[in-house]
């Protein structure tokens, strides 16, 4: 029997895959290939079904009904030529994770063969049963009923496996009576009001070609990739996507070696397969690099409209796990995977854009598409200082709380960072007076003009968690693991809101006097907002403090998002824009709730069971070889010299101490048992957490001085610097 160190070592040998044809099949011939996009649009449906779908899907509006049958039956055609054999209606349910049952195409025929049934009902609604997705106390009111509805605006597409293909219809997941069980139907509905009120708005600027105004998406996605045998030895990492122990390695992040570094052939394999993935299913992925930390890397797509461009991400991470494996990679999407080193998030690209091509925040060239996006720019920055808190709780959940404010990039007090041009003509708005930028004059929205914005001075801060980036905002407190749809259905739904204002402000303004009312309505705005403007280290120190003085919320962790979260001006403002109903908006914190308890309950049994049956054992095992060690001298008549026996006693010290320490976590993981979910989760912070912190700490001192060859887990000097 190999001993735990030399199992690790021998388990490393790997097959190296075959090399794609790449050069055969290049990646601009097979992008979109699985997917039944515009061309096998055109190509399998007749030409009138092609323009009203394409209506539809322009328009994110729900199908044309006369239509489904024939479009059900080019989309049926053109995947069986792809060997489909079945077909799927994939959601998002509240476990924030994808969902997909299978259904064949085939029924009997009566003559013992089959025949191939694919109807409209068919592709538009599917009928899963709701009951065992998490709907947070919903259930008794809505029944177990739930259905799928095709969401037209994001495209079927093929899951190729080696052995079958299948058909892959993204849809919307709600309850029988219409409530939202799922990620993505709030994100259609606040795309629905972003759009109405920035279409009111934009009419005030006279843009009377616009019909339809979008969001969009562009999530920079971070992820760790480690040896699939060092995986498979790490049952923290299994259970829970974290290693729960672990010493920092002697070789961290400090060399700053890794951001952007030359990318070793293994990890490059693994991205050149993993974009061409991404490239067959339409997934426009664009940047690949070395992140931060060791074995840390990120990919960034182009971005697209919202609700597309957030099943992308998901697509991407399912993907990303995949192709890992096949690699002999794990891919780790948790934002914390190891203590001590930089964690991952998603940064979420975020701006609106008209289907007219025009992106509303962008500078432009003209005085009056200047004070255009100053009024965008301004319904974005009021929102995020109104309602701070909801994006705050928005990206919330156990895992991101080891990044977010826990001395990591970006903290959880949200601001925004404008630039050192934006900041100055923040300035002049309020004050009315020239300053620097406005070369003399005094700047007069409508009619002057503002200066070309520098880009390179709008990214200079990587701190700040809210980031005007050019033409963009750039929200960097999402969590690595997190889907994008709730940070950005909050998004525009308070940035909608913010729209309203300022469309039922600027309503009122007598014709001819547009330009003054634009004006005096930013100035009142930059003044009451101004405090959430911040362009300093965020990780500092004064930062927490002057924060506080602005009355800027600071919501540590978890535990204070979620009692945070059930204000009546959060409920309001979402049944205002019919985004979420307040059953359906209670629902999303209850289910907050039950996550925050259920994954730390993961956390401390598996601290307790690793504790208990690998970690104590070795620390025993060494503690009885320095035992008969010491022995040996002493009956081969000498004295064991007092450095040895110190040794053993702080070997026998450590070890009782990790026994005391797994004894408390147990007795505490014992009271977190109950049924108020509020109640738990508060004990699980306020007790389990610490807990498990005292095993850890002394589980990891033990690591450093135990006999290497006992320790039962791969270390993280192995995890992260094997390539
Ligand atoms: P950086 O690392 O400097 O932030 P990247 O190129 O890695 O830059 O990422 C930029 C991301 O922003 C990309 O995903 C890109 O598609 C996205 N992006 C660019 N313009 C927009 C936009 N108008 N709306 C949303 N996302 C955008
Ligand atoms: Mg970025």
């Amino acid at each position: 029997m190999p001993t735990a160190r030399k199992r690790i070592a021998v388990s490393l040998e790997r097959e190296i895959p075959e090399p794609e044809e790449y050069k055969n099949n290049p990646g601009q011939k097979i992008f979109g290939s699985l997917v039944f996009n515009d061309a096998a649009q055109k190509q399998y449906l007749s030409k009138d079904v092609y323009k009203k779908l394409r209506a539809t899907t322009r328009r994110g509006e729900p199908i044309d009904a006369s239509i489904s049958n024939q479009v059900a039956q080019g989309l049926q055609e053109w995947a069986l030529e792809h060997g489909v054999s079945h077909y799927t209606h994939w959601f998002i349910p509240m476990t924030g994770l994808t969902a997909e049952k299978h259904d064949s195409f085939f029924e009997p025929n009566g003559d013992g063969g089959v025949s191939v049934e694919f109807s409209g009902k068919t592709l538009i609604k599917g009928e899963p049963d709701a009951s065992s997705f998490p709907s947070g106390g919903t259930r008794t009111t809505f029944e177990a009923r739930g259905y799928t509805v095709w969401d037209p605006s994001s495209p079927p597409y093929i899951q190729e496996e080696v052995n079958g293909a299948t058909l892959t219809i993204p849809t919307a997941f709600v309850s029988y009576t219409g409530e939202a069980l799922d990620h993505k139907t709030p994100l259609l509905r606040s795309c629905e009001t972003l759009s109405t009120q920035a279409l009111r708005v934009l009419k005030l600027f006279g843009n009377d070609t616009a019909t339809h105004v979008f969001t969009t998406l562009g999530p920079e996605q971070e992820y760790f990739l480690i040896d699939r045998k060092y995986y498979e030895l790490r049952p923290d990492l299994i259970a829970s996507g974290r290693t729960l122990f672990g010493a920092p390695p002697f070789r961290g992040q400090e060399l700053e070696d890794h951001y952007f570094g030359a990318i070793r052939e293994r990890i490059l394999a693994f991205m050149m397969d993993l974009d061409r993935e991404l490239w067959r299913l339409g997934i426009p992925a664009k940047t690949r690099h070395n992140e931060v930390a060791p074995a840390q890397f990120e990919l960034a797509p182009m971005f697209e409209k919202s609700s597309l461009g957030a099943d992308h991400n998901m697509i991407a991470m399912e993907t990303m796990r995949r192709v890992a494996l096949r690699h002999d990679l794990v891919c780790l999407l948790h934002e914390k995977p190891f203590a001590g080193i930089n964690g991952s998030g998603k940064h979420n690209n975020w701006s609106m854009s008209t289907d007219t091509g025009e992106n509303l925040l962008d500078p432009g060239k003209t005085p009056h598409a200047n004070a255009q996006f100053l009024a965008f720019l301004a319904a974005t920055f009021a929102a995020v200082d109104d309602y701070a808190e909801l994006l705050r709780i928005a990206v919330s959940g156990p895992s991101n709380d080891h990044r977010l404010g826990a001395n990591e990039a970006p903290p959880a007090i949200i601001s925004v960072f404008l630039g050192e041009q934006l900041d100055d003509i923040m300035v002049q708005l309020e004050t009315g007076q020239p300053t620097k930028s406005s070369g003399g004059g005094v700047m007069e929205l409508g009619v002057s003009t503002l200066p070309p914005l520098n880009k390179d001075t709008t990214d200079r801060n990587r701190t700040s968690p809210f980031a005007f980036t050019g033409n963009r905002f750039e929200f960097r407190a999402v969590g690595s693991s997190a889907p994008c749809y709730w940070p950005n259905t909050v998004l525009n739904t308070i940035v909608a809101e913010k729209l309203k204002l300022l469309a039922d402000e600027l309503e009122k303004a007598k014709p001819g006097d547009f330009n003054k009312a634009l004006t005096e309505t930013l100035r009142t705005w930059v003044k009451k907002h101004k405090k959430v403007f911040f362009s300093g280290n965020n990780y500092s120190a004064e930062w927490h403090a002057e924060s506080a003085k602005r009355g800027l919320p600071n919501l540590k962790d978890t535990v204070e998002c979620l009692s945070a979260a059930t204000k009546e001006a959060y409920v309001a403002l979402f049944e205002r824009h019919k985004v979420l109903s307040k059953i359906e908006y209670e629902a999303r914190t209850e289910i907050g709730w039950e996550r925050y308890v259920k994954i730390l309950n993961i956390e401390g049994t598996a601290t307790l069971d690793i504790g208990m049956n690998q970690i104590l054992p070795a620390a025993f095992t060494y503690q009885k070889a320095l035992a008969d060690s010491i022995n040996a001298l002493k009956s081969a008549g000498v004295e064991p010299p007092a450095a040895q026996l110190d040794l053993l006693k702080t070997v026998a010290n450590k070890t009782a101490a990790l026994k005391t320490a797994l004894d408390s976590l147990e007795s505490d993981l014992a009271k977190s048992n109950g049924t108020d979910a509020h109640h738990q989760g508060e004990t699980f912070r306020n007790l389990i957490i610490p807990a498990m912190l005292g095993v850890r700490t002394i589980a990891d001192e033990l690591e450093g001085i135990v006999e290497d060859d006992l320790w039962p887990l791969p270390k993280y000097r192995e995890m992260l610097f094997q390539y």
